[in-house]
């Protein structure tokens, strides 16, 4: 099994998910004591925060860089940026190593176009939202993304910075989302993307009348697939 490199701390609530799904799956895939081998790098939060909100996209791709050189140079032979929103620096992140970086907008797209879809709603930050970054990834995959009004834009945002981010989760904030998401399903989406690793804390598939993907999940799956490859294509 190779080394993951899990580029977290953004925010540790949901770093905490990609290591429970890594071992869970690993634990599926092989069995018995199995477990993942991993190498975590967290980040301050809010150091990351800042540079979003002051949009120092150039200082928090130098940060990340710098993380993850140290998580290839520990062993990792592939990373995960655990977050959709830092995506935004990936081509600087994976400038910086000469291992695989995982893009998890390449994973999403791959996983939407498999279940036959191409028009999806998607929930997640502002930056994620409203930015080209994320959107014009999936499009290149042939996903078209609807995105919520800036008032539910807005409300999206809070619940993932105030509650999610802070290990908050509310009943009325995830009634929220679902309102938010059903609004999309109206205009034509045809799956809501849960573009924030962290909405899966919140929301699940039973929540909704139409196919969810779940970013964290999927990513982690990715990432078991690659690892695991060398082994599985053993004879
Ligand atoms: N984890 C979130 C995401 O997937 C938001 C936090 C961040 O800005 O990195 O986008």
């Amino acid at each position: 099994m190779e080394i993951i490199g899990v580029l977290g701390g953004m925010s540790w609530e949901s770093t905490t998910e990609y290591l429970r799904l890594l071992n869970e799956g690993v634990r599926e895939r092989l069995g018995g004591l199995h477990s993942a081998r991993l190498r975590v790098a967290t980040v301050d939060f809010a150091q990351v925060e800042r540079f979003q909100a002051t949009g120092d996209w150039t200082a928090a791709g130098a940060l990340l860089a710098r993380e993850a050189a140290d998580l290839e140079a520990a062993g990792a032979a592939l990373i995960l940026i655990a977050t959709n929103t830092m995506h935004k620096v990936y081509d600087v992140v994976a400038a910086a190593v000469t291992v695989p970086v995982i893009h998890l907008g390449d994973v999403t797209a791959e996983a939407v176009r498999h279940q036959g879809l191409s028009r999806i709603g998607l929930l997640a930050t502002r930056y994620t939202m409203e930015q080209t970054f994320y959107t014009d990834r999936l499009r290149g995959h042939g996903v078209q993304t609807l995105v919520p009004d800036a008032a539910d834009r807005a409300e999206v945002q809070r619940i993932i910075y105030d509650e999610l981010c802070v290990g908050l989760v509310s009943e009325p904030s995830r009634q929220s989302l679902i309102e938010i998401a059903n609004k999309l399903v109206a205009q034509g989406a045809e799956g809501i993307v849960l573009g924030c690793t962290e909405l899966e804390l919140s929301l699940t598939a039973a929540d909704l009348t139409v196919p969810v993907f779940p970013t964290t999940a999927l990513h982690c799956a990715a990432a078991l697939d690659r690892a695991l490859q060398a082994r599985q294509t053993q004879p």
